[in-house]
């Protein structure tokens, strides 16, 4: 079956109720139990598993070509469940050019939870080899990356974590399961914030993590999950199942947009750099074609005159709102150092814009106004 269809149909059975053809809301934190003292129609408590979020966690396995799946309560919760259930002691590769809270996770949080980590650029496949310990048990990565655009071969990382015994991670938010199925490459978990292309329409906080295998470390994950408590509310999985169903339908405007702003961008005089993965000179464009079926809705381009110029511009459009998020229907722009505060390693003069579902002609007007 083709994406489009597996959007749209998985999780999406008729309620056997009522015949409603979209799924119902179930907030019902508690369910019978039978006569026996156990539970009668298979949920027990809300935080361990319930209706809605069973749904939505049926479509995120059926889209990402997993085993099985777990909603989060937000894109980080999904991450930090994948490294509070490692054992003490394992040591994580993570990309130096990663999301900046797994960064803070991983020099804040690493510690009190017995856990070490290197970060290497993981385009460098070589480096990667290099940093592998026997202790290493999860090589992550996140591709296309935040903000450069950096574009990692999941085919290639899945291969040396297995080699050695560690699991291949893929942060997949900025592609979406749309664009880019790590698993079907693989990868072995797949992570993403839902509160970006899945849900869709910036109104709902989510995360995601899809698994090739149901095994032992599913299922620390699920207790992670239920027992710390990160889990998604019924409604906010009801925004996101909501979401997955466009998806495909989005995601060709949002990459039929981003092309066009992206070629717009690199002839512009006053641009020093475009980051977009779609564009031949990119570094990762071949490794993108493969493994990628289009190139997204996220860019990035470098101002020239660095910090000033950046904000000026960002000061600037009338179309594009200043705010960080992406995946959303609007379009938004970002000067990325100054959300990531101190710890920022992007580049100054860098805008990093998610492109929303506009017509592509109104947006280059807009940024074309805004660079003159
Ligand atoms: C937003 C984002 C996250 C974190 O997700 P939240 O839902 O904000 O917790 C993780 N990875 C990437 C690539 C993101 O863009």
């Amino acid at each position: 079956m083709h994406f489009e269809t597996t959007a749209i149909h998985a999780g999406a059975e008729v309620d056997r109720e009522t015949g409603a053809i979209a799924p119902p809301l179930n907030l019902s934190t508690t369910f019978e139990r039978g006569i026996d003292g156990q539970p009668a129609h298979g949920y027990s408590y809300i935080r361990d598993a319930n209706p809605t979020q069973a749904r939505l966690e049926e479509a995120l396995a059926a889209i990402d070509s997993a085993a099985a799946a777990l909603a989060f309560a937000s894109g980080m919760a999904a991450g930090a469940a994948i490294l509070q259930s490692l054992p003490t002691g394992s040591h994580v590769l993570l990309p130096d050019d990663s999301y900046y809270g797994f960064r803070i996770l991983a020099t804040d949080f690493f510690p009190k939870w017995s856990l070490t980590a290197d970060f290497v650029g993981m385009e460098d496949l070589g480096a990667v080899r290099r940093s592998m310990r026997p202790e290493t048990r999860v090589v992550w990565s996140e591709t296309p990356s935040n903000p450069l655009m950096k574009i990692v071969d999941i085919a290639a990382l899945a291969a040396i974590a297995h080699e050695r015994g560690a699991m291949a991670v893929v942060d997949g938010t900025f592609a979406s399961p749309a664009l880019q199925r790590p698993i079907e490459l693989g990868a072995d978990v797949v992570l993403h914030s839902t509160t970006k292309y899945l849900g869709g329409h910036s109104d709902v906080q989510g995360g995601s993590l899809a698994f090739a295998r149901r095994d032992a470390f599913f299922d620390a994950v699920a207790t992670t999950r239920k027992i710390a408590g990160a889990v998604a509310s019924p409604f906010n999985s009801w925004l996101v199942l909501r979401g997955i169903r466009s998806l495909a339908a989005r995601m060709r405007v949002h990459c039929e947009n981003a092309r066009a702003l992206a070629s717009f961008l690199s002839t512009h005089p006053r641009v020093a750099v475009v980051h977009y993965p779609g564009l031949p000179a990119h570094p990762g464009h071949d490794i993108a074609r493969r493994q990628m079926t289009d190139f997204g809705g996220m860019l990035s381009f470098e101002v020239k005159g660095g910090r000033e110029e950046a904000l000026a511009v960002a000061s600037r459009t009338r179309v594009f709102t200043r705010a960080t998020s992406l995946g959303g229907t609007e379009s938004l722009i970002e000067h990325r150092a100054t959300s990531e505060g101190p710890t920022s390693r992007t580049p100054p003069g860098l805008l990093r814009v998610s492109i929303g579902l506009e017509h592509s002609e109104d947006l280059i007007a807009d940024l074309q106004a805004a660079l003159a």
